[in-house]
């Protein structure tokens, strides 16, 4: 044997750098299924199902077109159990020339494929990942000089190079940004008409996968009773192709907002297909901008879609591994406190957190203001040691891959980076989360209070996270509004307000 290409879960693109120059009659494609990645987090259900059905499919369509595959599934007796183990047995069993791989979505799964090979004497060569739009040096290319590195400059030089949404030169529009019309909440009675995204019942290798998951990871979080994502590339593009034509529309009006028991309102739940890699991020921008070009979209809801793939996505992914491996020991803010075991049941009595944990549990979704806004900002306020943030991220939504989640957990949410990613905290108190949702008005507490016995935690907890603080957040320009407010209070308020957010840290401990 020649060569043996390496593809992981999150590797499934048949168009990918691995398959460039393959030989069907000597090379051979290694795929394994392996315990330790459902188990090094404590994984919903849902994401194992995910990962595991999507490489069984990829395995099959390799198959039937005439290329061998080596694959190891969860269930086989002689299965090692982890990546490192497997891999040394198929190179003794298939003994190739050389393995090629391309770059994985996480860190330390790369070093341990390295080391591997090192161990074994075999040649390892990775290639780029070319998915992605930017490569680790248009990134560093973009960083040199700069002081900051902010998401907004680097999406304006993709567009640019990708001449995404741009007419001579300029942006289409005049504007880079429409953000300032993407963040309205829904009236009172609730989101407008809309269809349900379509959905991808399981077949039979998903059935068996379901399963076998129910069976062998039983004790793990989450629920399989709904499981309906696309598993394919096929199915990959009917879920864009739903999207834009049923939600597309109505993205960038209502991306911010909240809505009891509407998990997926207008966002496209394409992360999940394009983080497999499934789907091409080149075909659903394009798309959404068709959809502009041709008159079904405006051009706010399309420049906001596109920004989040564009910028948001390839930013993300460039912080990832500018500054990894030390990225994910980071904690700058000295947070100390345990997650709260309710992050993985739901139960407690603040509604916006029950529906957005209960959400997650069941269908391994929530999207990114009930992540950021909701789920993220209670553990910043309440002050929780970001790996353990960082690791129920990772475990709960199927879109989930360090790449990616990292960033957007320690730096995005949990601020603790040190202003990396974001320039300032994204705090807020209850009553952000009652002008976003209908979530307050089925709660017991009241966002308006910061203390007493019906105080909203998050408001109680807001103004401590800013006292407690105070002296770092006051150098930062862009949060003087909310520190000056801080000095507003009493002493006395002061007081209890500290006095009333140890006792939630106390019991939530
Ligand atoms: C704490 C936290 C953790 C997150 N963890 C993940 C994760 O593990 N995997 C993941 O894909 N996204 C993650 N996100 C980003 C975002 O929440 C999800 O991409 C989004 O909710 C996926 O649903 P959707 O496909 O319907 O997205 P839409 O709202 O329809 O957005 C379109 C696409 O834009 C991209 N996108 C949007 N926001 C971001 C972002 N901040 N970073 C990167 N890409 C983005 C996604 O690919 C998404 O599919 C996280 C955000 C936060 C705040
Ligand atoms: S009152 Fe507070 S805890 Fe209750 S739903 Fe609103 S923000 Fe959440």
């Amino acid at each position: 044997m020649r060569h043996l290409l390496l593809i992981l879960g999150d590797q499934l693109d048949r168009h990918s750098f691995v398959f460039d120059g393959f030989d069907p009659i000597q090379d051979c494609v290694w795929m394994a299924e392996v315990s330790a990645e459902s188990t090094k987090v404590w994984t919903h259900k849902a994401r194992i199902v995910v990962f595991l059905s999507a490489m069984r499919h990829f395995a099959e369509s390799l198959r039937a077109e005439g290329i061998r595959v080596d694959y190891r599934k969860l269930e086989d007796f002689e299965n090692a159990g982890s990546f490192v183990a497997e891999l040394a047995s198929a190179i003794k069993r298939l003994k190739p020339q050389g393995l090629i791989l391309v770059e994985p979505g996480e860190w330390q799964v790369r070093e341990d494929f390295r080391l591997i090979a090192e161990a074994l004497a075999m040649p390892l060569e990775i290639r780029e990942d070319r998915h992605f739009l930017a490569s680790q040096a248009d990134f560093e290319k973009h960083a040199k000089g700069r002081k900051q590195l902010r998401m907004e400059f680097f999406y304006r030089e993709m567009r640019v190079k990708h001449q995404v949404l741009m007419d001579d030169g300029k942006p289409v529009g005049g504007e880079w940004n429409f953000d300032n019309e993407n963040r309205k909440s829904f009236a009172k009675q609730g989101p407008p008409l809309h269809a349900a995204p379509r959905r991808f019942l399981p077949d039979t290798i998903t059935r068996a996968v379901i399963d076998l998951v129910e069976q062998r990871f039983a004790s793990h979080p989450g629920q399989l009773a709904d499981f309906d994502w696309p598993l394919t590339s096929q199915e990959a593009q009917l879920a864009l192709e739903d999207f834009i034509e049923n939600r597309l529309s109505d993205f960038g009006d209502y991306q911010d907002a909240m809505w009891t028991r509407e998990p997926w309102l207008f966002h496209s739940r394409l992360s999940v297909v394009m983080n497999l890699k499934l789907l091409n991020p080149r075909v659903v921008i394009a798309a959404a901008e068709k959809a502009y070009r041709t008159g079904r979209a405006p051009l706010a809801a399309v420049e906001g879609f596109i920004r989040q793939i564009l910028g948001w996505r390839e930013y993300v992914r460039s912080i990832y591994w500018r500054f990894m491996p030390d990225y994910i020991n980071l904690n700058s803010l000295d947070a100390q406190q345990a997650l709260p075991g309710f992050y993985w049941t739901g139960e407690t009595d603040m509604n916006c957190l029950r529906e957005a944990i209960g959400q997650t549990l069941r269908y391994g979704h929530a999207h990114h203001i009930q992540r950021l806004m909701v789920t993220g900002l209670f553990s910043l306020l309440l002050g929780v040691k970001p790996r353990a943030v960082h690791e129920w991220y990772l475990a709960v939504y199927v879109d989930a891959v360090e790449w990616v989640e990292l960033p957007n957990t320690l730096g995005m949410s949990q601020h603790c980076d040190g202003g990396i990613m974001a320039s300032k905290p994204y705090i807020a108190s209850g009553k952000y989360i009652q002008r976003m949702s209908n979530y307050c008005s089925g709660c017991r507490f009241d966002p308006a209070k910061s203390t007493g016995p019906d105080a909203c935690p998050f408001t109680t907890l807001y103004w401590d996270f800013l006292m407690r603080h105070e002296t770092r957040l006051k150098k930062n320009q862009r949060m003087s509004m909310q520190v000056r407010n801080v000095s507003r209070l009493t002493v006395t308020e002061k007081a209890a307000i500290s006095e009333q957010a140890e006792s939630i840290r106390h019991s939530l401990a």
